[in-house]
């Protein structure tokens, strides 16, 4: 999915900062909608052999190594596990310190930089504040709201907000049905990855089971208790049961059943302080049999 495509106004907006010499050495990119995108784009427009009026011409050599992950002064940080590292953020300020390969430039690029612990934060913004050489940095984020105040206060955020019709659009396009599409596109902030999910065969049983267990909620409270063992032996990770109540709670949504939705989010809140996936269950179908 081309940025220009999810973040028009952005770009637009970017392409003056570039074509003015004014883009910042730290920037905090909130919002999963096309942040990783951006970054990859404004770096190409740091590297560019060819560029356009400073924006990056996406064909010479450095362009097309950032898009593939390979060019050598562009560092990508991910989480290992839950967290980044120290040790992660360590050996990056050790890169700092040698001079570059392309050039004196260095762009380093952090996914999910809320899983960041606090000393490797305080590591990475001294260098950013004592930089040898020239060193671009963006660090990415779906929730602002988790990131530490000393890198907000030390960074340039920007926001990534969500087109849901544009989203739900492209999925379609690419062949997800209708309803799948529209529950993705709230559920996902990237349409990549929504689009991986939407073509595993994990995802329909997922949506299936789901749709299934809202329509006994609805119907048959009794059944949807007798549903839950099925519910827990599918969704048997932390990550498979985000998704499941994700879905859920949009299902419930478009459903109207609008007391289901806050149960739910009582549920999730529970799960999220570590009660189990299936008591969480068995409190929204307990809670919706009550109603009755
Ligand atoms: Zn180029």
């Amino acid at each position: 999915m081309k940025i220009r495509e999810i973040q028009p106004q952005l770009i637009q907006e970017f392409t003056q900062v570039l074509q003015s010499n004014h883009l910042s050495h730290a920037y905090l990119f909130a919002g999963g909608f096309g942040n990783f995108e951006l970054a990859i784009w404004l770096s190409q427009a740091l590297f560019c052999e060819t560029p356009d009026d400073n924006t990056p011409c996406g064909n010479c050599r450095a362009c097309r190594l950032i898009e593939e992950g390979t060019f050598a002064d562009l560092h990508l940080v991910e989480p290992e596990g839950q967290t980044i590292k120290t040790a992660q953020i360590r050996e990056l300020t050790t890169v700092f310190n040698e001079s570059g390969y392309e050039s004196n430039r260095k762009v380093v690029i952090i996914r999910d930089a809320e899983k960041m612990h606090q000393n490797a934060a305080n590591a990475l913004l001294k260098s950013i504040e004592e930089p040898e050489g020239e060193i671009y940095i963006f660090l990415l984020t779906k929730n602002e709201n988790l990131i530490l105040p000393t890198i907000l206060s030390r960074t340039q955020v920007v926001k990534f907000p969500k087109n849901v019709n544009f989203f739900s659009e492209s999925l379609e396009k690419a062949g997800v049905l209708k309803t799948q599409a529209e529950l993705l596109a709230h559920a996902f902030d990237s349409i990549d990855e929504a689009l991986k999910i939407a073509q595993t065969a994990w995802f329909s049983e997922t949506f299936n089971k789901c749709d299934q267990f809202v329509k006994l909620l609805k119907t048959a409270p009794d059944d949807a208790f007798l549903y839950l063992s099925a519910l827990t032996d599918s969704f048997d990770d932390k990550e498979k049961q985000q998704l499941f109540f994700d879905l859920l709670l949009q299902l419930l949504y478009q459903e109207r059943m609008i007391d289901k939705v806050e149960n739910t989010f009582k549920a999730v809140k529970m799960w999220q302080s570590n009660v189990r996936f299936e008591s969480c269950l068995n409190y929204i179908v307990l809670e919706s049999e009550r109603v009755l």
